[in-house]
């Protein structure tokens, strides 16, 4: 029922659109490469790398080959937790952008509060880049609401974005408050629950009902949240079918048969979490 979604489908919070494609573990060069061009010529605009990735490199060469304008590409990349000292951020930031063949990122996230992540050091490394126009935002990711106030605090640049875990599986309520409450944008990772969502009952239910994926249903309830997903794909078919999960519109009692899912699962857990 939704085939040939336009380019110009996808709606933005802040210019940033919200549908993109993740790259976490898209490691073969050439792979990596033609998905990224895949989905922009299906109509992505939006895509998500990051330097502990491994592919800023293939990510670059598939926005260079795509035959779309850089320009109306959204680019996001991390630094990772290594780099977060001052001097690191600045130069790390700069090889990041040498890998991906570009002069400035849309979005620099702050991978994760943990390590060398010091918020007055590494928010003012990360002010002065958007200074200089090398970065045009700056996101947190895996930041708790009280990580976020304080970055809010120290940051003079604004904090654009804090992209999180989560789908129907881990819901995070009082996550997505505290970031409506400092006008964050919310960018899902793991939308899909690297697959876990394709089996609760309540997501079949509703995607036999309209005909679509179960990929789809979790994308369009999180849509419908104001949140961003950003889907890992790697062929064509993924790449479509979480695409046409744009023109899905979930009625009401689909969107409480999701809300009202009590079990939660968190699939990207690593010791250093700000949570563990
Ligand atoms: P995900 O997007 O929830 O799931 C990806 C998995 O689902 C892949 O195995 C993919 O297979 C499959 N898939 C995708 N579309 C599908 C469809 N329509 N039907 C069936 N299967 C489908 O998991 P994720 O990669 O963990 O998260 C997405 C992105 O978020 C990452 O790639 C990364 O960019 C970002 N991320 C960020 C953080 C962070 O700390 N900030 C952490 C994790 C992830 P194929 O690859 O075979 O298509």
């Amino acid at each position: 029922m939704t085939d040939d979604v336009p380019p110009d489908f996808c709606p933005t919070t802040n210019g940033m659109p919200m549908l993109g494609l993740g790259t976490w573990q898209n490691e073969d060069p050439d792979a990596c490469a033609e998905s990224v061009r895949t989905a922009l010529e299906t109509g992505y605009r939006h895509v998500d790398t990051a330097q502990a990735y491994d592919n800023e490199e293939s990510v670059g060469e598939g926005i260079a080959s795509a035959d779309v304008d850089r320009e109306d590409v959204f680019l996001a990349t991390k630094v990772w937790t290594s780099n977060l000292a001052y001097d690191d951020v600045l130069e790390t930031a700069r090889e990041s952008l040498d890998r991906l063949g570009v002069d400035y990122v849309d979005l620099l996230y702050v991978h994760w509060p943990a390590r060398t992540y010091d918020p007055e050091e590494t928010l003012a490394a990360f002010s002065e880049l958007y200074e200089e126009g090398l970065i045009e935002n700056v996101g947190v990711s895996n930041f708790l609401p009280e990580q976020l106030e304080a970055a809010v605090d120290v940051c003079d640049a604004p904090i654009a974005a804090n992209q999180v875990e989560l789908h129907p599986l881990l819901q995070q309520p009082e996550l997505r408050e505290a970031c409506a409450n400092y006008d964050v944008d919310v960018v899902a990772y793991s939308p899909l629950a690297r697959g876990a969502v394709f089996d609760r009952p309540e997501l079949r239910d509703i995607a036999a009902k309209h005909g679509v994926s179960e990929a789809q249903v979790s994308l369009a309830w999180l849509r419908e949240k104001g949140v961003t997903a950003i889907p890992k794909a790697t062929g064509e078919e993924h790449i479509r079918d979480n695409w046409e999960s744009l023109a899905l519109e979930l009625d009401r009692d689909d969107i409480d048969a999701i809300d009202a899912i009590e079990e939660t699962s968190r699939e990207v857990d690593p010791a250093f979490g700000p949570w563990n």
